[in-house]
């Protein structure tokens, strides 16, 4: 069955060939009559609408074409038009597969150096001048002109014509109209047809027509001059004389209003160019709105499930994960806030979803929810872990803030079904941790929490409900220091406030040369704080400054007092950097103060912690500045504890540098350490200012300073902070 296919398809094939063989072989073996003798004809391209190729044949059409068609014809030939492949008419006619050339305006010689000869005039055709917008011209014999290289037959034309004229050949047009331009040439020469065209070119609008035409050039064939070459000559002049001025007429009349100039991309690109730039922006303009509009969707998509993310549908309130980022957040603002984590769950809850349905549940949970989000400030947040355990970050404020929550919250939470006439009492369980020192300097949500539910979980354990602290110690400190704060007013008056002096040495000379006054708070009950434990707090309730006037003040009147017993002392006090704002004009307090006690401005030294700087630097440096001018010593504080030290020494207009020799090895290589501190001395010293080195414990440390050039010092290894009535008992200060 396949193999009978096979054959047929072979039978097919061979029929077909067969066919087309019968069709095209009588085409070949025709024997030529002699009256249709073939004439090759070679044509030049390109130069519209004299010769051109046809856009659909590719054959060479145009005027020259057309004319020479009917002439060949009228003399018993089948012309063929080929365009000439050489660069000029000279070469072509070298070429012998050409029977015949256009156009010539004379005999001209080949290239190698054959003799031409030509047909009588086919038709007169005008040169013109173009140039660049119409202006006057120069006489013809001084100017120099531009014409295509395939011209160079009617360049010798013209030079016969005009000796004096300067011709410069250029391959295309385009090149001949840079030429004009760029002013290498006065004027461009091209036949008149020729030029009806190109001049339709948008971007040559300002190429001018020079009016009178410059001459006519005649428009003949040719070939070189052989026996064949003057038979073929002689039987076209047959032809030409029959051709009438109404042909020629007609056939220019044909290819000039018909054949209108081809736009090519560069005209569109020329003549639209603003439009289709204008598209293009605003193309681009939508994509890059569509882009952007995209990628705030994203974003909004993204935000929105982010916010999914970060709350519980349920109550509204922070999710787990939102509450760790809030939390987080929270206490690196707030570092000076005291605050508690607390873990809330309700004992019964089981029951109550149990035995009153799902719904109340929730309608439980959400009523919870609502109520402490009520009693929470800004700087507080809480969140519903899963099912009824919920975590809150509060504040401290004190016993009383506790009682009241639990008055407020928890007590309507506990009666929440009984005050809607259902017997069911609320067991709320809760663990409170109080955050340390250590929790703000590494936040760890997690691990709060789980020192919460430790708490929450002996409450659970061991009672009906109530809640308990992990760290009882630490929330009594801190009520201590809230307790400061609340009566820090009655603390001064009560003279619980003190100041303590710790000495200054040079430890060459082994002499005081001066004192930081530091304050000390005696609670009747609970024996010193220290500062660091209450000034935090100070300074975030804005209290801090009441303290240090009180301060300022105590100080003036001891340096007074030590004056008056012959003792004139320098005492460094410190300004926190809550102390400096632009309501109030602390230069100039300083100032009322020693005029007060008759004291010498170089008797009080300020120190200012290089910390405030890097806030407020501007105003932090006018400050520094008016303090200096009104006399005062300023110190730069702590300085290595921040990020840009070197950069505040440059910008900051000090007079001592206190360098804290706990910020500069407690950690890293101690022997790098030594290094950097070593350079420090030398860099401050060079920038003209002096040091005094704080925190100082061992004598080695002491040795390494004085060997590095630096003797001031201050530190647990001469004194730590003392009373004044010690302070005064020091030998060093009575001599001193
Ligand atoms: P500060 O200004 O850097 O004061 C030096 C602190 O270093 C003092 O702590 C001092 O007792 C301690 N200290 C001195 N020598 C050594 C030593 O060799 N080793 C160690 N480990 N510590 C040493 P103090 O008195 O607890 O004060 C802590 C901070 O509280 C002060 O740091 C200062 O910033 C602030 N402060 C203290 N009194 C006042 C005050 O009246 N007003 C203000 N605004 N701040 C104060
Ligand atoms: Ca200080
Ligand atoms: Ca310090």
């Amino acid at each position: 069955m396949k193999k009978e296919l096979f054959f047929k398809r072979i039978l097919a094939i061979i029929l077909c060939a067969l066919l087309v063989f019968a069709v095209f072989l009588p085409a070949y073996a025709a024997p030529e009559t002699p009256d249709e003798e073939i004439l090759t004809v070679g044509v030049p391209k390109n130069r519209c609408p004299i010769f051109y190729s046809d856009p659909e044949t590719d054959e060479p059409v145009g005027i020259g074409v057309d004319l020479m068609r009917g002439v060949a014809m009228d003399a018993g030939y089948l012309p063929h038009f080929e365009f000439i492949e050489e660069e000029t008419l000279k070469d072509a006619l070298d070429n012998d597969e050409y029977d015949v050339l256009l156009p010539f305006g004379s005999a001209i010689e080949s290239t190698s150096g054959q003799k031409s000869i030509v047909t009588e005039n086919l038709i007169q055709t005008p040169f013109t001048l173009v140039t660049e917008g119409s202006h006057e011209m120069p006489p013809l014999n001084e100017l120099k002109v531009g014409m295509l290289h395939s011209l160079s037959g009617a360049a010798d034309t013209v030079h016969s014509l005009y000796p004096g004229i300067e011709i410069k050949m250029y391959e295309t047009m385009p090149e001949c109209v840079k030429a004009l331009r760029a002013g290498e040439v006065d004027a461009l020469l091209h036949n008149s047809y020729v030029w009806s065209y190109v001049l339709q070119k948008p971007s040559y609008a300002d190429l001018a027509v020079q009016p009178s035409a410059m001459f006519s050039m005649d428009f003949r064939a040719g070939t070189t001059d052989t026996e064949k070459g003057r038979e073929i000559i002689e039987r076209l002049n047959g032809g030409i004389a029959g051709l009438s001025d109404t042909h020629r007429q007609a056939v220019i009349l044909d290819h000039t209003s018909r054949r209108l100039y081809k736009y090519d991309i560069f005209d569109y690109l020329y003549q639209y160019g603003a439009m289709i730039v204008l598209i293009v922006l605003l193309f681009v303009a939508l994509i890059v709105i569509a882009m952007q509009r995209f990628s705030d969707f994203r974003k909004e998509q993204e935000e929105k499930m982010q916010q999914m993310l970060d709350h519980d549908p349920l109550t509204g309130v922070l999710s787990m994960s939102g509450f760790r980022k809030r939390v987080e957040e929270l206490i690196r603002e707030n570092p000076d806030t005291l605050y508690l984590l607390s873990f809330v769950n309700i004992k019964n809850f089981k029951y109550i979803n149990d035995s009153l349905g799902m719904d109340e549940g929730d309608a439980l949970l959400k009523f919870w929810a609502s109520k402490t989000k009520e009693t929470l400030s800004d700087k507080e947040a809480m969140c519903r872990i899963v099912a009824d355990r919920f975590a809150i970050l509060r504040r401290s404020g004190g016993d009383e803030l506790l009682q009241r929550d639990d008055e407020n919250v928890v007590n309507s939470v506990r009666n929440y079904f009984i005050d809607r006439g259902k017997e069911n009492r609320v067991q709320i369980c809760g663990g409170v941790y109080v955050l340390t020192p250590e929790d703000y300097k590494n936040v760890d949500v997690d691990h709060m929490l789980d020192l919460a539910r430790v708490a929450e979980k002996r409450v659970r354990e061991t009672k009906s409900d109530g809640y308990e602290f992990y760290n009882p110690e630490q929330w009594e400190k801190g009520k201590r220091i809230a307790n400061v704060v609340n009566h820090l007013h009655t603390a001064i008056s009560a003279g619980d406030i003190k100041v303590w002096y710790q000495p200054q040495v040079d430890y060459q000379t082994g002499k005081i040369t001066g004192a930081e006054a530091l304050c000390r708070w005696n609670h009747a009950n609970l024996s010193w704080i220290q500062p660091s434990e209450f000034i935090p707090t100070l300074e975030e309730s804005g209290l801090i400054y009441d303290l240090d006037c009180f301060v300022w003040e105590r100080v003036c009147e001891d340096l007074r007092r030590w004056k008056e017993q012959g003792v004139e002392r320098s005492v460094s006090v410190n300004v926190s950097r809550n102390d400096i704002r632009k309501d109030r004009d602390i230069p100039k307090q300083f100032y009322d103060l020693i005029q007060k006690y008759h004291l010498n401005a170089s008797q009080l030294r300020i120190e200012i912690t290089e910390t405030a700087f890097a806030n407020n630097p501007e105003f932090l440096i006018q400050t520094t500045e008016k303090l200096r001018e009104y006399g005062f010593q300023v110190e730069m504080d702590d300085f290595g504890s921040g990020y840009s030290s070197l950069h505040m020494l440059k910008e900051v207009p000090m007079d001592r540098i206190k360098l804290d020799l706990r910020f500069l090895t407690d950690a890293g290589d101690p022997e790098k350490g030594r290094i950097i501190i070593g350079y420090m001395i030398r860099m401050i010293h060079s920038l003209g200012m002096s040091i005094i080195t704080e925190g100082v414990e061992t004598k080695e440390q002491a040795d390494f300073l004085l060997g590095e050039g630096s003797a001031e010092m201050q530190g647990y290894y001469f004194y730590r902070p003392m009373p004044v009535e010690d302070f005064e008992k020091l030998e060093d200060f009575i001599n001193g």
